[in-house]
């Protein structure tokens, strides 16, 4: 398909039908998950075969090209979709779905050779490989570029040794985009190097991290002399930190759950049915709660659409606007999720062990709500982002930025043995 081969409203046609002949909707429209949670090896197992269904109907990868699986439409069909597809069951791969089709099949497109394009990008597409990041290190999160795993040239191949932490689905992932140095002699920013890593190689251990609700979407991971071809590079050598400026304005922008990728145009119905429940819809401090997270959907859905909009008709990335929606997002989300418990009461706090997965969704959300001020860089980062970049005031100072990356660190253990 292309652009002018479909019209959107036609598409929505077309789409209303296949979904309908295809999918199972869910039970009560009303009541749809919003998804982001670990879904478990039995889930992901289903959803690998739901979206090969998607793939073989031509809707998964809608802006995607063709010569790589992808329908070859436009930002106004995959919205489209997302509208049609809303009350239906689809494919969910948890917190790394919402990463793979957006922050890593798009940098990967963006950086990734043809080669590597036409082996990784339609089984990404197809279900057939999932796909997760390692980036983010034990001492390394914010300061992303101050990463320490290192990637050594050995021949025709490059043996990458470190550990990487936080990495969302690598338990269920079959391959990762790994950030690595390959050069210690430069400024931190300048040695970084992208690699594309199967998860079943020898030398990697990948861990599931149990979280504050007793799940565990992401993981550790340590890499002890693992061996990738010469070829498994992202973009060029020593230019990682490029690949991480687009991987991380497609990664903040798609911060959105796919239930915030929809217009809101029914008043907040999941807060609306606590509200009911409690014995609350008469009351005017409730009603005030569920109108101001109303608000706020709105306003991250405009948001997102006005910031995507701008940030696609950059001809270079723009990961400082984009830090303007994964602030809204990292602000908003936990207010709604607080909202969510102040509506629901005692009965959101406490409930029957038969009850879990109905009661215990809205604590379980207001815990896991920190998470979207912390993924992709906390509020503080994209505060200070906009301030340097967007807003032009003065810069934060820096001691390690012009200097070879192996002399901050030598620096760095010289200062820890002096303090120790
Ligand atoms: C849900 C979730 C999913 C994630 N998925 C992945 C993944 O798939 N792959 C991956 O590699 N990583 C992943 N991460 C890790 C994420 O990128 C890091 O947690 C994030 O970048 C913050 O780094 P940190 O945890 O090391 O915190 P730190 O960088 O140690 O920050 C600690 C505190 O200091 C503040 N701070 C740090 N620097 C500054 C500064 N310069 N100015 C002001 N304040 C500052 C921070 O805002 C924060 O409050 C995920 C995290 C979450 C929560």
């Amino acid at each position: 398909m292309s652009d002018d081969t479909i019209g959107v409203e036609e598409f929505r046609v077309q789409a209303r039908a296949w979904l309908a002949a295809n999918l199972e909707p869910w039970p009560d429209p009303d009541h749809i998950p919003r998804g982001g949670e670990d879904p478990g090896p039995e889930k992901v197992a289903a959803s690998r075969v739901l979206q090969r269904k998607l793939f073989d109907a031509g809707y998964a990868g809608i802006t995607y090209p063709t010569q790589y699986g992808g329908a070859g439409l436009t930002p106004a069909h995959e919205r489209v979709f997302a509208e049609e597809a809303r009350p239906y069951q689809l494919p969910d791969f948890g917190g790394a779905g919402q990463v793979m089709f957006t922050a890593i099949g798009r940098s990967l497109l963006d950086h990734g050779s043809p080669e590597l394009l036409a082996r990784h990008i339609p089984p990404l597409l197809r279900g057939d490989e999932l796909w997760c990041q390692f980036y983010s290190e034990p001492e390394a999160g914010s300061d992303l570029a101050g990463i320490r795993t290192t990637a050594r040239r050995d021949g025709d191949t490059w043996v990458i040794n470190g550990s990487k932490i936080w990495s969302t689905g690598a338990h269920h992932a079959d391959w990762a985009m790994c950030l690595a140095r390959t050069d210690w002699d430069v400024p931190k920013h300048r040695g970084l190097t992208w690699f594309v890593v199967p998860t079943d190689a020898p030398g990697v251990t990948v861990r599931p991290i149990t979280q504050i609700d007793g799940t565990a979407g992401f993981c550790e991971a340590f890499l002890d002399d693992v061996v990738v071809p010469a070829t498994a590079i992202i973009g060029e050598l020593n230019q990682g930190w490029t690949v991480t400026q687009t991987m991380l304005v497609y990664e903040r922008g798609a911060g959105q759950s796919r239930s915030q990728s929809v217009e809101p145009r029914v008043l907040a119905p999941d807060l609306v049915e606590l509200a009911r429940r409690s014995g609350r819809l008469d009351d005017p401090v409730a009603r005030q709660l569920v109108a101001r997270a109303h608000v706020n959907d709105n306003a991250l859905y405009h948001l997102g659409r006005r910031l995507g909009a701008v940030i696609r008709s950059s001809p270079t990335p723009q990961p400082a606007l984009a830090a303007y929606g994964k602030l809204a997002i990292g602000t908003l989300q936990p207010i709604r999720a607080r909202i969510a418990l102040e509506l629901g009461g005692a009965g959101a706090l406490m409930w029957e062990p038969d009850e879990r997965d109905d009661a215990a969704g809205t604590a379980t959300s207001y815990l896991n709500a920190r998470q979207a001020s912390i993924a992709a860089g906390t509020n503080e980062v994209q505060r200070n982002g906009i301030s340097e970049r967007v807003l032009g005031l003065s810069r934060e100072p820096t001691f390690d930025a012009n200097k070879p990356f192996s002399e901050v660190v030598r620096d760095a253990r010289h200062w820890d043995h002096k303090v120790g």
